[in-house]
């Protein structure tokens, strides 16, 4: 028997060859997995009726661990977003994302080692959402006014952003022993807590509450989100563990994965206190799927975070070296490495870069 077994979904558009190449590169460091797939997606919705079948929840549930390639979301299959709706099921409440420069890899810095702690299950992600001219949405308009709260225009759409005490003692509690975990020196909270007193406010309080717990063992600070963005792309090295609300963290993902050379190579992480699911932050990318055109760096480095989840260490260590080292050699890349590095050389297909990357572990 496998020491390990993972759920792998590999999901829609690009997701089939990112996973596959994942899947090769695991196999060829020797991580004794086994695999059980399980699907998800936009494929599934003509077989299944679902996008998100209950099996797929079941297979993540029965292993623990998931590691999955992007999925698309369909249109009316009553999921605003499947990625969202399998969170929230398996209460995977902390979004992990390290950004680290990578030589080679594009990025006009060199000085980013950053990671980012999102908030993973309210904010404005929460799906509470009223219709314009909807009767939930006229009723609300009038409590609104009712109350003195404000004045919301007949002709207008709501969304509602909650922040909870809970939420957010949980976010910034898993910054703080991250980076004790990690030998980490910083956590930073952004928000704005300025203009949204009631729930970036909450979030503010609640988070310098629990940053006194780490007094003297790791420091605090906080920026607005606006500051926060014009400070990263001024100086990334001045951030270490960054914590946000849910969707300033969506934000500041991408952001950051734009300071090191792109979506491409940008791995992440769902964790809850029972469940751990991997995936890169890319989408699927319909524009360049089924052509072997991908960049499966992401999916490959989300991996060496499942590693480390797993406790497989030293497998995770040697998996991140021989990947930078196909960067720095910088003769085996796709095309969204070349497009960044502005280089003439030729573009490698997903495959080629694979068998490089494979070929590269083997000399380790
Ligand atoms: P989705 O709707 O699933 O979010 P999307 O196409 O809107 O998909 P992304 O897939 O996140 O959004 O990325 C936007 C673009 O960035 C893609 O269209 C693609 O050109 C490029 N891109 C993203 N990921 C990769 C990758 N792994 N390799 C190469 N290019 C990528």
């Amino acid at each position: 028997m496998a020491k390990h077994t993972v759920t792998l979904i590999p999901g829609d558009g690009i997701g089939i060859e990112t996973t596959a190449a994942m899947q090769r590169v695991v196999e060829a460091l020797g991580a004794d997995i086994e695999w059980e797939t399980a699907e998800a997606g936009a494929h599934m919705v003509e077989s299944c009726g679902t996008p998100l079948p209950d099996s797929t929840i079941e297979a993540v549930r029965r292993n623990k661990v998931a590691i999955k390639g992007p999925v698309t979301t369909p249109v009316g299959t009553g999921f605003r977003s499947v990625n969202v709706a399998l969170r929230q099921s398996l209460n995977l409440n902390v979004c992990l994302r390290p950004v680290e420069a990578m030589q080679g890899a594009g990025g006009r810095y060199t000085d980013v080692d950053i990671v980012i702690v999102r908030e993973n299950s309210e904010d404005l992600y929460a799906g509470i959402e009223f219709e314009e001219g909807s009767e939930s949405a006229k009723r609300l308009i009038q409590f609104c006014a009712d109350e003195g709260a404000g004045t919301i225009r007949p002709d207008s759409g709501i969304s509602i952003k909650p922040i909870s005490i809970t939420a957010t003692q949980n976010i910034v509690r898993y910054a703080f022993e991250y980076a004790l975990k990690h030998g980490r020196k910083k956590v930073t909270a952004v928000h704005k807590a300025n203009i949204m007193k009631y729930s970036d406010g909450l979030f503010l309080r609640v988070a310098r509450e629990v940053a006194k717990e780490y007094e003297g063992r790791v420091e605090f600070d906080d920026n607005i989100v606006d500051a926060f963005c014009m400070n990263l792309v001024i100086d990334p090295s001045r951030f270490d563990v960054i914590v946000f609300p849910n969707l300033y963290g969506d934000i500041a993902s991408d952001l950051s994965a734009g300071l090191v050379g792109g979506l491409g190579i940008a791995p992440g992480a769902n964790i809850g206190p029972e469940y751990a699911v991997f995936e890169a932050v890319h989408g699927s990318a319909p524009d360049i799927a089924g052509k072997n055109l991908c960049n499966p760096t992401a999916e490959i480095l989300s991996a060496a975070m499942m590693l480390d989840h797993l406790g497989e260490l030293e497998l995770a260590a040697k998996l991140r070296e021989a990947v930078r080292r196909v960067y720095a050699e910088g003769e085996v890349l796709t095309q969204d490495i070349r497009k960044a590095t502005g280089s003439d050389k030729p573009a490698a297909t997903c495959t080629e870069f694979t068998d490089e990357l494979i070929r590269v572990l083997n000399q380790l």
